[in-house]
C-alpha cells in the first residue's frame, strides 16, 4: 500500500465504546487515532442506563466529575405492571448498592455522556480524532501490520486496530464471521422537559412498566431537567415474516391493553423510525 499513514494503535469508529478506548490507550502513554464515518460526533437517542461496571470504567479514566454534573443518581428501580398499573417490586439503588458494586447505577443523556468522552479525547495530546472517514477495506492481518482504506481513497497502517463500529462492523469479519440477528423488537424513544409533563414525574425512580411482549422505562436525565421514554415490544408482523414490521401503529395496538398511564408514556415517544 503506497502513501498508507503509519498508526501504532488505530480506532474504527467515535461512539462511546470507541472513545471510552481511545481515552484508555491515552492514559496508558499510547497514542492512539480514531475514525469516524459521520461528519461529527453525535449519538442518537436520548437516555442511557449506566451501570455499576461501566461507571467504574468511566472513573478510572477520569471521568466521575464530569458525570456527576449532569447524570441524575436514582435512589430506587421500581417494577411495574403496565397492565393493571399494580406496582410490583422496587430495587432500592442507594448506599447499600453503591457499597456492594463500588459505583452507582446512573442515568444520563447519551450525548452528554459522549461530550464528556469527546472533550477529554481532545484534551489529550495523545488522541486524534478524524470525522468522515468511513472505513471500506481492512486487510488480514495475518501478514504482520493491518491495512485500512476509507471511502476518501485515504489509507492507514497500524500494529494495532480496534473496531468499535457499531453493529455492522467493517472490522467484525475478521476476528468472526457470523450474521446479525435481528430479535424482532422495536425500540421507541422520547424525551420532554419535565414542566411539559402532564402528571407528576418522580424525579428520584426509575420506574420500569413490564407486559407481555412489552415494556416501557421512564427515567429522568440531565441533571433531572429532562424526561426520557423508552417503549418497547415484541413484534407481531415480524413473527410473521411481514417486511414493514415494528412501525407506530403496531407501537399503539401493542400497547392498547396497558393502563392508563402506560397509555400516555408511550404518547410522549418519538414515532418517527431511524
Ligand atoms: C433502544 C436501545 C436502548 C439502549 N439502552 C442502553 C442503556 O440504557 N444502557 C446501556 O449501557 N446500553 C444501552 N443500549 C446499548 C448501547 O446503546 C450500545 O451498546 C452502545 O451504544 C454501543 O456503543 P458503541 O460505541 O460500541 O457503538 P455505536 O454507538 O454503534 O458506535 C459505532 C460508531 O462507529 C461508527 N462507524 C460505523 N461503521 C463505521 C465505519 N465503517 N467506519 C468508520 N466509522 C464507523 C458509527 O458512525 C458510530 O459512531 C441500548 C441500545 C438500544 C438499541
Amino acid at each position: 500500500m503506497t502513501n498508507a499513514t503509519r498508526v501504532p494503535l488505530l480506532i474504527v469508529g467515535g461512539g462511546i465504546g470507541g472513545m471510552a478506548a481511545a481515552l484508555a490507550a491515552a492514559r496508558a502513554g499510547q497514542q492512539v487515532r480514531l475514525l469516524e464515518r459521520a461528519p461529527a460526533f453525535t449519538e442518537i437517542g436520548a437516555g442511557l442506563q449506566v451501570g455499576p461496571n461501566a461507571i467504574r470504567v468511566l472513573a478510572g479514566l477520569g471521568l466521575y466529575p464530569q458525570i456527576e454534573k449532569v447524570a441524575v443518581f436514582p435512589e430506587r428501580g421500581v417494577f411495574m405492571d403496565a397492565v393493571t398499573g399494580r406496582h410490583l417490586t422496587a430495587l432500592d439503588l442507594g448506599s447499600g448498592f453503591r457499597e456492594r458494586y463500588g459505583a452507582p447505577y446512573v442515568v444520563m443523556h447519551r450525548s452528554d455522556l459522549l461530550d464528556i468522552l469527546l472533550q477529554a479525547c481532545r484534551d489529550s495530546d495523545l488522541v486524534t480524532l478524524e470525522n468522515g472517514k468511513e472505513v471500506t477495506e481492512v486487510s488480514d492481518p495475518a501478514s504482520g501490520a493491518v491495512h485500512v482504506n476509507c471511502a476518501d481513497g485515504s489509507a492507514y497502517e497500524t500494529e494495532f486496530l480496534i473496531g468499535a463500529d457499531g453493529l455492522n462492523s467493517a472490522v467484525r469479519p475478521l476476528v468472526v464471521q457470523d450474521e446479525l440477528v435481528c430479535s424482532g423488537y422495536a425500540a421507541y424513544r422520547g424525551t420532554i422537559p419535565v414542566g411539559d409533563a402532564a402528571e407528576h414525574i418522580d424525579g428520584s425512580s426509575v420506574v420500569l412498566w413490564i407486559g407481555p411482549g412489552l415494556h416501557m422505562i421512564q427515567y429522568p436525565i440531565r441533571r433531572g431537567e429532562l424526561r426520557n421514554t423508552v417503549a418497547v415490544f415484541r413484534s407481531d408482523a415480524f413473527a410473521r415474516g411481514e417486511d414493514d414490521w415494528g412501525g407506530p401503529d403496531e407501537l399503539d395496538a401493542r400497547f392498547a391493553g396497558t393502563c392508563n398511564q402506560v397509555r400516555r408514556g408511550v404518547q410522549l415517544v418519538d414515532r418517527s423510525r431511524h
